[in-house]
């Protein structure tokens, strides 16, 4: 791989204790990932464009990092025990815990493609998966603990928005197959990860910018909210899912005509974001 795993954007003006993370968005092709679908249908699993869609947050004090490898060769949104026995060639040699994401070929290693094929046209050997866990997944999960312990240490409180983008329709190893969604998916996992406040705020400033949001349906929230998300402690935690048909073709991942516009509101957001972080503080 060219890149580190992990790209953080610093804050531009002084930092305020607001987190951003894009998991998914990353392009970097690892050499040895060996996947068996051709890469156009691989890239498919992409959140394309989403780190580059909340660019503008270093500008309002907040931290955003991103994953430059792609979320198909290893997930950071899955916890470590989500691994597939089916996908390894040997014994992972301790005890798993498959999700129900493994169940539907989209755990730790992704074990089918988003067009329904294989990932791979041979099993992978643990110590294949290991690596990836230490060369992706450990650095990404490390940097982002990293910076929401300095600024929660810093403030005595942290905000964290794990940015994401989803198919405008559930597709077959979704939740919710043929169905289509909202344009915004906020999940906290049903009320656990953050304060009601914080969902509040981000519903009501999409919502006053004409978008329909969804909360925990059919997305609650995964792996990296569930692990940072305290709010007895004062570590706020919120999933957003973006509809993809708002800024790009879903098969191209080319940007459309409303990329533009999107990339405004979500600037537009993040103000709105920064403002109540900076009253929540008091
Ligand atoms: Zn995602």
């Amino acid at each position: 791989m060219q890149n580190p795993p992990v790209h953080r954007h610093a804050p531009a003006i002084e930092a305020i204790p607001l987190v951003l993370d894009s998991p998914h968005s990353g392009e970097d092709y690892p050499a040895d990932f060996d996947h068996a679908p051709p890469r156009v249908e691989v890239r498919r699993a992409e959140d394309t464009h989403v780190a580059r869609l909340y660019r503008s947050a270093p500008r309002y004090g907040a931290t955003l990092l991103e994953a430059t490898f792609p979320r198909s060769y290893i997930d950071p949104n899955r916890s470590l025990a989500d691994v597939d026995p089916d996908l390894l060639a040997d014994a992972w040699g301790e005890p798993l815990a498959p999700s129900r994401k493994t169940a539907q070929g989209i755990g730790l290693v992704w074990r089918i493609a988003r067009n329904g094929v294989p990932m791979y046209a041979r099993k992978l050997a643990s110590a294949e998966v290991r690596a990836r866990i230490e060369r992706c997944w450990q650095p990404y999960h490390d940097a982002l603990a990293a910076e929401l312990d300095a600024r929660h240490r810093a403030f005595g409180a942290v905000w964290h928005i794990d940015c994401h983008s989803m198919p405008a329709v559930g597709d077959a190893n979704a939740d919710d197959p043929g169905r289509t969604r909202a344009d915004f998916v906020l999940g906290d996992r049903d009320g656990t990860t953050c304060d009601a406040a914080f969902t509040r705020t981000v519903a009501e400033a999409l919502q006053g910018m004409g978008y329909g949001v969804a909360v925990n349906d059919p997305y609650k929230g995964v792996e990296l909210v569930r692990k940072h998300g305290r709010p007895a402690e004062k570590r706020h935690s919120l999933q957003i899912e973006v509809n993809r048909r708002l800024y790009m073709d879903e098969r191209t991942l080319v940007p459309n005509d409303g990329y533009a516009a999107l990339e405004r509101d979500l600037e537009r957001l993040l103000a709105e974001v920064a403002l109540f972080v900076r009253r929540s503080l008091g």
